[in-house]
């Protein structure tokens, strides 16, 4: 028997944990189905957000890439790096390739506040400042100088959390991760002596998770204070909303203790160095400034009796140098594949990818952020991929035996062996050290447009570089290579 080829488009934790599953429920299901997936990246390192979104003093986080590790070293996997869908090949090439696809790019783009002074000097994207400090190679490692003494961050999500944290705590504490040293260079010389976390709406509302906000209380030398009133639930929220999730909602009231605790505690933390200020019912109205950065104005809100966050025409501008938006994430379009404007998601049910009618697309799935939303923890993404491969593997198992044409109904898949269209069983492959015999009609595309794709050789690599680098710097495990120039060169990559 033949096997189910699959090509998964992105390697982060949705497209691994997809591979995963592909691989599991198609052993347990009856009869098992052999099913060898592509996992497909634009980039020649894998691993997604885990390397390129988790902050580097969340080492436990981090090391979530050992355990995707192991699905990348499964036979039945391997990573195809450095192949970008909409520039070296097309949905349709990765249809007429193999049996399904699974759409799992993520969303790597920032929301826009729509506000004045949004593009001024100085006022970026926390994705911008995510991917800077994560090294992602495309941002230029000398992005941010830090020199502002003080920084407006726009939202309470973790996010937020995750830029106050790099940039207000010692960055000495970041020579032990894998920082590139570009960027703890930036940060040792930092100006930054103040950050202001700012929410629109109040503490029972904030996005962020109690772990990730108590950390923030934890630093060495960060005095954290919150705006005076504003950790009142009652003061600014008339329709006792914030009251009612204090009392019903776990994880409110985890955050609640964490942020009344600090207001409590607030103006006592003198000669501390650096210091947080948490504020809430604050909507950003304009970014100040000529030539760049001066300030933030921010109207006071409140909840109005029927729960409507409304302004109250009260102003105030916050002097700083430097704003980060971190009002979330959002997906891009992926180019042929349906894409909702308005959720900013591809259309599905259960992870099938839907056209235009609402009709299932045969052999076309999607997994992760792309699929539902930028929310959830990574963990989220294991159950989410599940999903959709229990979808796949169904449409699957319902599906017209080999001599069966044409399919029966949209989102059906051939079994493995039906032939046409399908990559499965090719033979020999084309001439590459990662190549495998079930993925030949794609390397071969690949070669026919003297594409080279890193393979899971070539980025062993570029990791055996970070370790070499870490070592001769006398810092840590690894560090990341700086630039994107310096991962080509470590993975013998040749591209513009
Ligand atoms: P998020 O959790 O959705 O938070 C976005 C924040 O931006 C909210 O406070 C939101 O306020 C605010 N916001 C949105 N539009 C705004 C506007 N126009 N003006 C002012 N504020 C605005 O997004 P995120 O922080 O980007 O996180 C994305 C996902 O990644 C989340 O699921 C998060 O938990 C996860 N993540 C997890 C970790 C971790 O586990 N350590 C780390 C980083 C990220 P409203 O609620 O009022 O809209």
């Amino acid at each position: 028997m033949s096997a189910l080829t699959v090509a998964v488009i992105g390697s982060g934790p949705a497209g691994l944990y997809t591979a995963e599953a592909l691989i599991k429920q198609g052993a347990a299901i009856d009869p098992p189905v052999e099913i060898h997936v592509d996992v497909i990246d634009r980039l020649p390192t894998p691993y997604g957000l885990v390397r390129y979104g988790v902050a580097p003093d969340h080492k436990s986080i981090k090391s979530i890439a050992e355990y995707l590790r192991g699905v990348l070293e499964h036979d039945g996997v391997r990573f195809v790096g450095a192949v970008h869908l909409g520039d070296e090949v097309t949905r349709d090439d990765l249809l007429s390739c193999y049996d399904a696809v699974v759409y799992a790019t993520g969303a790597m783009r920032d929301r826009r506040l729509g506000i004045g002074g949004e593009d001024l000097p100085g006022s970026y994207a926390a994705t911008d400042f995510v991917n800077w400090y994560c090294g992602h190679p495309d941002v230029d490692p000398d992005r941010f100088m830090l020199d502002a003494e003080s920084v407006a961050v726009i939202g309470v999500g973790n996010v937020a959390v995750d830029v106050a944290r790099i940039l207000i705590r010692e960055p000495s504490e970041l020579r032990d991760t894998d920082v590139s040293q570009p960027v703890l260079e930036a940060l040792m010389t930092s100006k930054v002596r103040e950050v202001h976390m700012i929410g629109r709406r109040g503490p029972a509302q904030a996005k962020f998770t109690t772990k990730e906000l108590r950390e923030l209380g934890e630093l060495e030398g960060v005095e954290v204070v919150v705006g005076s009133g504003e950790a009142d639930l009652s003061a600014f929220d008339e329709s006792g909303e914030s009251e009612r999730l204090a009392a019903d909602n776990r994880l409110v009231r985890g955050n609640y203790k964490v942020i009344s605790d600090w207001a409590a505690r607030s103006g006592t933390g003198a000669g501390a160095g650096r210091r947080l200020t948490v504020r809430f019912w604050l909507s950003p109205v304009e970014i100040q400034g000529e030539s760049r950065v001066e300030g933030l104005t921010v109207e006071r809100t409140r909840l109005d009796a029927s729960g409507r966050l409304v302004g109250t025409g009260q102003h105030e501008t916050v002097p700083v140098q430097m704003v980060l938006r971190s009002v979330g994430y959002q997906s891009v379009p992926l180019p042929g594949v349906p894409f909702d404007d308005r959720s900013h998601t591809v259309p599905n049910a259960d992870g099938r990818v839907l056209d235009s009618s609402g009709q299932p697309l045969p052999g076309e799935y999607v997994a992760g952020w792309l699929k539902r939303g930028p929310t959830g923890v990574i963990g989220t993404n294991k159950s989410d991929a599940a999903q959709t491969v229990r979808a796949l593997l169904a449409d699957l198992a319902g599906g017209p035996g080999p001599d069966d044409a044409p399919l029966p109904r949209a989102g059906l898949l051939r079994l493995p062996g039906a032939g046409a269209g399908a990559g499965a069983g090719a033979g020999a492959g084309a001439d590459t050290s990662s190549d495998v015999a079930w993925s030949a009609p794609f390397n071969e595309l690949l070669a026919a447009r003297g594409v080279k794709p890193v393979g899971y050789d070539d980025w062993l690599k570029i990791e055996t570089a970070e370790k070499e680098l870490a070592s001769s710097l006398g810092r840590g495990a690894r560090v990341k290579l700086a630039s994107r120039a310096d991962i080509h060169a470590a993975c013998g990559l040749i591209k513009p």
